[in-house]
């Protein structure tokens, strides 16, 4: 099981538009040897045992490969679903990219229930070691984290609801414009829970060259 894809392979032959601004604006080095399957592959593993995805949201940098795991059924919120399919309605929809989505893959969907993880309202995702899905909508429309128990504790992804390093200075406008408004409220539940890991979807190499394969400093 892997969660979000991360791009295609498919994306560093015909770069969807959306990347190329991104790269300019970010200076990401575009290595194809980055795409996820590849990756996969590099640690030994067969990508095609991979059966399941679960992503946090759907924008281009995040589900981009969803194509190299044909085999995969992929979980995501409902609301993500909708605002991947439906019309435009807000500037960051721009990020999503229709051929992503051109090999029909089979989709597992998710409404809002009852639970909570850790006091945050939650849905419980279908897999063994558990994992919550845990709603930040914002960023995007159906945007969510994913809370994994592993066999070091909880491993918390909120992916695109906080800056690249939970600990670094944004300006706060820029963090709603772009991230949504749950980043002062996720540095609340990381000084709450020093237990829980947290990482997001974008952070610098070095946040995890000067760690163990668990992630402790
Ligand atoms: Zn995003």
């Amino acid at each position: 099981m892997l969660v979000d894809t991360g791009p295609g392979q498919g994306d560093y032959v015909h770069k969807p538009g959306i990347l190329r601004a991104f790269q300019v604006l970010t200076h990401v080095p575009l290595d194809p040897d980055e795409a996820a399957v590849r990756q996969i592959a590099l640690l030994g593993h067969d990508p095609m045992d991979v059966s399941h995805v679960v992503l946090t949201h759907m924008h281009f940098d995040h589900c981009g490969g969803l194509a190299d795991f044909p085999y995969a059924s992929i979980h995501v919120h409902q609301r993500e679903y909708e605002a991947f399919t439906g019309p435009p309605l807000r500037w960051t929809d721009l990020a999503y990219v229709r051929r992503h989505l051109a090999h029909d893959p089979h989709f597992i969907l998710y409404g809002d229930g009852r639970e909570t993880w850790f006091g945050l309202p939650a849905i419980r995702l279908p897999f063994d070691p558990e994992m919550w899905l845990v709603p930040l909508f914002g960023h995007s429309r159906g945007h969510c984290g994913v809370a994994i128990l592993t066999e070091t504790g909880w491993l918390f992804h909120v992916a695109d609801a906080a800056p690249m390093d939970l600990g670094e200075y944004v300006p706060g406008w820029v963090v709603s414009l772009v991230l949504g408004p749950h980043a002062p409220r996720l540095r609340e539940f990381a000084a709450a829970h020093p237990d829980i890991r947290m990482t997001t979807g974008h952070m610098w190499l070095d946040f995890f060259e000067n760690r163990d394969v668990a992630g402790r400093p």
